[in-house]
């Protein structure tokens, strides 16, 4: 290991699919003192944390906290307290991070039921309702934004269903979270899980989780004991929840904790309708400029498309690596290859949090060009 010099990265404009560009007073914010994790003015913060996570959300569950860890934490623990073996968890797979769920309930005794989309569609809701009524559900799971596809999925239907069948609502959020005006509540999800490192615009570290009291008590009344104990909610709550004792269970990522708050108030400072407009247009600036370019989204119908993260089809004749190694050289811009059935197939471009403006859009899409020699 070299170490006679400090580390300096270069500055480089994070338009794939995470991390996003992370605005300066949260790395400010990321820079000041530690205090200790029990700290009363950290205790403070805790709660304003908390607080704006719930707004951000759109929830009113008092179980609403960061857990220590990036999106894929988020996604462990919610699986993890909720699923018993044997349950029967109804999983919809149209892209990677659904089937990342299903991996996950399996591995958790579950019988598993996937209803599968080819990536770039999204899931037939008709599809998911018959597959909650055919047996004792106890939880129903997608995917709202996919990342690794661009698929924004409509679910009134699916939580219906769930609902019908009295079985609890699972959703990823963990790209519409700040991108979009999520109301949890209002969507009837039980539990949600998110990251810091997309659309707040925070770098990745904690993944915000949200858990309605319906699920707790579900949680509650388990036949056996939730088989993590650094993702158990209750003793997580016995640190988090401001009517505890705050007994210390592990140390908690304070100045992730600093950054998120700072990255929290960012989002509540613009308000979320406008962040939200803000985001739909600069996706629609980037269709815009692709069109322009000569080149097409995977997701054919623009009202599946979630605003936040763009999947473009590479044309043929086109090398992948070629033109994402000219963006990151020449332009200092990140943007994703494919994932899974997409893989070589398509480019994840992220307009996530600071990364959806209008000049970034304009300055990638110059870029892109360039590369393509199409300019
Ligand atoms: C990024 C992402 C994840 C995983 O988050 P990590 O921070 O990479 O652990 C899960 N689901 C979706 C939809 C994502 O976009």
């Amino acid at each position: 290991m070299e170490t006679a010099a400090p580390f300096e990265p270069s500055e480089i404009l994070l338009l794939g699919p995470g991390p996003s560009p992370v605005a300066s007073s949260v790395l400010r914010a990321q820079a000041l003192p530690v205090l200790g994790h029990l700290d009363s003015e950290f205790v403070a913060l805790m709660d304003r944390v908390q607080d704006g996570l719930r707004a951000v959300f759109g929830t009113r569950n008092r179980f609403t906290l960061p857990i220590s860890g990036t999106g894929s934490a988020g996604m462990e623990a919610c699986l993890t307290n909720v699923v018993e073996p044997g349950d029967r968890v109804v999983v919809g797979v149209h892209g990677v991070f659904g089937g990342r769920i299903a991996d996950l309930a399996a591995r958790l005794g579950a019988e598993v039921v996937r209803v599968e989309a080819l990536f770039g569609s999204a899931l037939d809701e008709a599809a998911m309702a018959a597959a909650i009524a055919a047996g004792p559900t106890r939880l129903v799971c997608f995917v709202h934004a996919e990342t690794s596809t661009g698929v924004l999925q409509p679910c009134e239907r699916i939580v219906a269903a769930a609902r019908e069948a009295d079985a609890l609502v699972l959703a990823d959020c963990v790209t519409s979270l700040g991108g979009l005006d999520l109301g949890a509540d209002a969507r009837g999800f039980d539990l949600v899980y998110s990251g810091t490192q997309k659309c707040l615009s925070v770098p990745p570290g904690l993944a915000p989780v949200t858990v309605s009291d319906r699920a707790l008590e579900r949680i509650r009344a388990r036949r056996s004991r939730v088989p993590s104990w650094y993702f158990d909610f209750a003793l997580l709550a016995g640190y988090w929840d401001a009517e505890t004792s705050r007994a210390y269970h592990h140390t908690a990522p304070v100045s992730m904790v600093y950054g998120l708050h700072e990255g929290l108030r960012l989002v509540l400072e613009e308000g979320l309708e406008d962040r939200a407009r803000r985001h739909r247009q600069a996706a629609e600036r980037l269709y815009a400029g692709l069109d322009v370019l000569g080149l097409e989204c995977v997701v054919v119908e623009p009202r599946l498309r979630t605003p936040m993260l763009t999947s473009v089809r590479i044309p043929d004749g086109v090398q992948d690596l070629e033109v994402r190694r000219c963006l990151r050289r020449d332009h200092h811009i990140e943007i994703g290859g494919g994932l899974g059935s997409l893989a070589g197939r398509a480019w994840r471009i992220g307009l996530m949090g600071e990364g959806a403006r209008a000049e970034v859009v304009d300055r990638l899409i110059e870029a892109l060009g360039a590369c393509l020699g199409r300019a």
